[in-house]
């Protein structure tokens, strides 16, 4: 697939996510998601029957990519574990990349699309011991309240969420998502860890450890 392609294909499945959401979501996103693992199977196992291989979304193998992204996730969690075991008094937050990184939007063209269960359980954990979770996508801003309901629809603590403005839709990407992190620090934290799945999400600096999952030589945004 081109790199245009691949970007058109982006954009579509961020717009069908919109759409969808604002019509579905709205009242949801409120809604008490204590566990709604077997929902997500059923959304994910419904859409890889209802999507041959042919279809965009099966390129890159759900399981496979599962697999990896519970390899990156699994070192990562005692990381975070001893990290917030030893705060110390310190204002520590994870930053977290949105799409195939917080949510399974390559899987999931129709919204509210899952979380990526490894990733929502230690924000999760880390959210209940006092760490702030960020979110920064280079998702619009104009699609602020659908993604941010998706979040939390999904049962992500969400302490700050950072989307493009206009002015910087056209702009670097890792530039920035860098800026962003900055902007994090600058409200007294530390950032522990950045995750994410492309290399823009996580060069610049500006935390303590960086996660790269898996975005398959781009073909996962
Ligand atoms: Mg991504």
């Amino acid at each position: 697939m081109t790199s245009a392609l691949r970007k058109a294909r982006s954009s579509a499945v961020v717009v069908a996510t919109a759409t969808a959401a604002m019509v579905g979501l709205a009242g949801g996103a409120g809604a008490q998601t204590t566990d709604d693992t077997p929902s997500r199977a059923a959304v994910v196992n419904s859409a890889t029957a209802a999507t041959p291989r042919a279809a965009a979304a099966a390129a890159v193998d759900y399981a496979t990519w599962q697999r990896d992204v519970r390899k990156v996730i699994d070192e990562a969690r005692p990381y975070v574990e001893q990290r917030i075991a030893g705060a110390g008094g310190q204002k520590q937050a994870i930053v977290l990349d949105i799409d195939n990184t917080s949510l399974e939007t390559h899987f999931q063209l129709f919204p509210p699309t899952p979380a990526v269960a490894p990733v929502l359980d230690l924000a999760r954990y880390a959210h209940d011991r006092g760490v702030g979770v960020f979110f920064i996508t280079a998702r619009p801003d104009v699609l602020e309240q659908v993604t941010r309901g998706n979040l939390v629809h999904v049962g992500y603590p969400v302490t700050g969420l950072y989307q493009r403005r206009l002015d910087e839709l056209f702009g670097d990407t890792a530039e920035y998502k860098t800026a962003k992190r900055v902007d994090i620090e600058a409200k007294g934290y530390t950032i522990i860890a950045n995750i994410g799945n492309n290399t823009s999400d996580l060069v610049g600096g500006h935390a303590d450890r960086t996660f790269k999952l898996p975005d398959y030589d781009g073909q996962l945004s």
